[in-house]
This record gives C-alpha cells, structure tokens and sequence, in this order.
C-alpha cells in the first residue's frame, strides 16, 4: 500500500468522520460494568439521551447497531398478524418492511419513487379508511439515509391525529439524530430508533430507542418473543445506570463525549449547520448542472445529497476514481439506484471546509472521470455558504 498523506475523506452519509475529542474520550481502561463508577458512567449517558432525543422517558441503549434497534422496536411492540402502514422511501424503508414481514407482520407499503418523503396526506387518508383501527403501528423512516429524502415526522403526527386514529408511531432517525431536529416527545413519536454512527459522530456499535409510555404499554399485551431486546429487562438495572449485560463500556464514554459537544454547540445550531452544509452542496450540484434525486424542496436531506449521474456514466467508476485520486469515499447508490446515483455526506463532524474540500474533490473527479458537466460548483458553493454569514 503506498503512504497517502493527509487524512481521508469519509464522505459517506454514515459512519460519519469520529471527532478526535470522541475518540480520545474512549482511548481508556475497560472498567467493572458492575462497580461503582459505571453507575455514574450510565446514568450520565442515559440522561444524555434524554436530552439528544428530547424526551423525558427511557432511552434504551444495545450494543448492537441501528438494525438491531429496528428489531427491538418490532419485538417490543407488535404482535404476528398486526397490519402496520409503511412507505416505499427507499431502500431503508424496503429493509424495514422486510424485517416487520419476517415477524409476521402484515406490512401496507404504499409503493414511492424513492425522490419524494412521505406523503403527509396519504397518511391521513389511509388510517381515515381503517375505521376499524386495523393498523396498530405507522412506521416511517425520517431521514432516508438511501435517497436524501427528510419525510416531514410533525406533519405525519398531524396526519395521524386528523385521523383520530389509535396507531403507534415508530420512526427511524439513524441517520438524522444529532444532525436534523428530532423531538421524541413533543411530536409524539412512540419509538424513535436510532444508532451511534452518523449524527451521533461515534464509531458504530450502538443501537437506541426512546420509548413512550404508550408504546411501552403496547409490550405489556404484544406476542413478539424477545430476550436480548426486551425493554423491561433493559430499563430495570437501567434505573441506577446499570445494564443487563455486559455494555460496549468504551462506546459509552465516547458517547458522553459526543452528547457534550452537541450541547456545547448547541442543538439548534448543529441544526442550523447542517442545513446551510446541504444548501452549499446542492447549489454546487446545480451549478455543475447535475440533478439532486430529491424532488420536493421541502424535504431536502440536511445530512446527505444524492446526485443522479448523467445518462450512461456510471457512478460506481466515477466513486472509484475519486476515492484512488483523492482518497475520498462518497456513498453509493443503493438496490434500485445502484450505479445511477451518488451520495455525498455533509453531516456529523464536518464543517465550511471540509465540505469545500469534498466538493472539490467531487468536481475534479467529475473532470477526470469524464462525466458530462459544467465547471463551477465549488465556486456556488462558497457563494452560498458566503451568504449565510453574518457581516
Ligand atoms: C444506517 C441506517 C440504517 C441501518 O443501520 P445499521 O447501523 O447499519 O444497522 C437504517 N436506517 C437508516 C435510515 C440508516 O441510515
């Protein structure tokens, strides 16, 4: 392998870069997950959540991945023979679907293009035809991580209460927590999963879900077997901050970290980053005269964008060269869009310019690679992110 100086450019919308403070905080001893001093350790973590999740109930952490935590909302909720409403956003959505299928539970998937969230409307209209109340469950991913697509989660709430419906809201925001606005609480969400290694800013290896009383209740009656996902074997040692099992120890030191430095940033202003790091790129791939995959305006991804290929080239060799040229990864299409899309992500620990320096690259490999468009990008995207300061 030869030397490649400087550092990688991880622009895949998940892992995200770890900052070197997360990692510092977790380059330390293991300790006894039973002693004195891991009490304080989790039940630092555990409110910690509670203040990332906005929420006053339980966050439930695994060792696991955000995979795992979609499960756990599954097991601890629904019962086989549930029908549940879910929307083709893409190929999370898809995967989800696939899982709750697998549990025997009957899925609606209301079919979607993958460039549009979901429809509010729709949502609405669906639970006002189920007058019966069939569907126990509306389970819809936030940031669909495939797509760069936002589905609107207060506008869904809305939806569901228009309907005077009963179901559960489950949503996913493993790719939005900690980088676009989530309110576990305020919005009603019953269970909101998510997982350690996008917004979050830490290596991979945790998964969460928040809990409403509501959907706690729901375990209470639900058929589901579980053992490692059960919530209430969870949440009883969770009490003084303790765990169950043995906790990824190290991983919970870096996510004290990563809590801190949202909170010292501020969770409106790491909010409001985002936005305008999604505003430069997407005024950089006008410019280049390529399309974004999302359609509506509204719903544009703060976390990553994903950028259709022009007609015939294909995205996976021109990924390829950027990543041999310029040592950067960019995200790959996925399932349906494999090769006909790329992704780059603008989220976690990334700033005006490291993302300058990811356009960069994302131009002088468009140059290279051959694929048709016009010079310029990272030219509007300094001009939007220049507007966006004061002074
Ligand atoms: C990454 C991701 C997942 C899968 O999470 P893993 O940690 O890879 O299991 C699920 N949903 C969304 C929206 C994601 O971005």
């Amino acid at each position: 392998m030869t030397h490649r100086t400087g550092r990688h450019f991880l622009h895949i919308p998940g892992p995200s870069p770890v900052p070197e403070r997360v990692l510092r905080a977790m380059d330390r001893q293991v300790i006894d997950h039973r002693g004195p001093d891991f009490g304080v350790l989790g039940r630092e973590v555990l409110e910690g959540c509670r203040t990332i999740f906005r929420t006053k109930g339980p966050v439930v952490i695994y060792p696991g991945s955000g995979t795992g935590a979609w499960e756990a909302a599954i097991v601890n909720t629904l019962s086989s023979g549930d029908r549940v409403l879910m929307f083709e956003t893409g190929h999370f959505a898809t995967l989800w679907r696939q899982m709750a299928a697998r549990w025997g539970i009957e899925v609606e998937f209301v079919p979607g293009d993958w460039r549009h969230g979901v429809d509010p409307a729709l949502v609405e209209a669906k639970l006002a035809e189920d007058r019966s109340h069939s569907f126990k469950a509306v389970m819809v991913v936030h940031n669909e991580t495939s797509t760069g697509v936002t589905s609107r989660i207060p506008a869904i709430r809305k939806a569901i209460d228009a309907a005077g419906h009963p179901a559960l809201l489950l949503v996913d925001t493993i790719s939005s927590l900690g980088s676009v606005d989530v309110r576990h609480d305020e919005w009603g969400v019953d269970v909101t999963v998510s997982g350690s290694q996008k917004g979050l800013m830490l290596p991979p290896g945790l998964g969460f879900t928040a809990i409403s009383e509501k959907a706690r209740a729901a375990g209470k009656s639900n058929n589901l077997p579980r053992s490692y996902w059960d919530w209430e074997e969870m949440l009883k040692p969770n009490a003084n901050g303790y765990f169950p099992y043995t906790p990824a120890t190290n991983l919970l030191y870096g996510l004290r970290e990563a809590v801190a430095i949202l909170l010292e940033e501020g969770l409106d202003n790491v909010f409001a980053r985002h936005q305008r790091l999604a505003a430069a790129t997407r005024a950089a791939v006008e410019a280049w005269g390529l399309e974004v995959l999302c359609l509506n305006p509204d719903e544009h991804s703060p976390v990553l964008t994903a950028v259709m290929m022009p007609d015939g080239k294909g995205a996976d060799a021109f990924r390829a060269l950027v990543l041999e040229k310029f040592d950067m990864s960019l995200g790959a299409g996925l399932s349906k869009l494999a090769d006909k899309i790329f992704r780059i992500g603008h989220l976690g620990e990334t700033n005006d310019l490291t993302l300058m320096g990811a356009l960069s690259g994302v131009e002088m490999g468009l140059a290279a690679a051959g694929v048709p468009h016009r010079p310029g990008g990272v030219l509007a995207a300094m001009a939007s992110l220049r507007s966006g300061l004061d002074g």
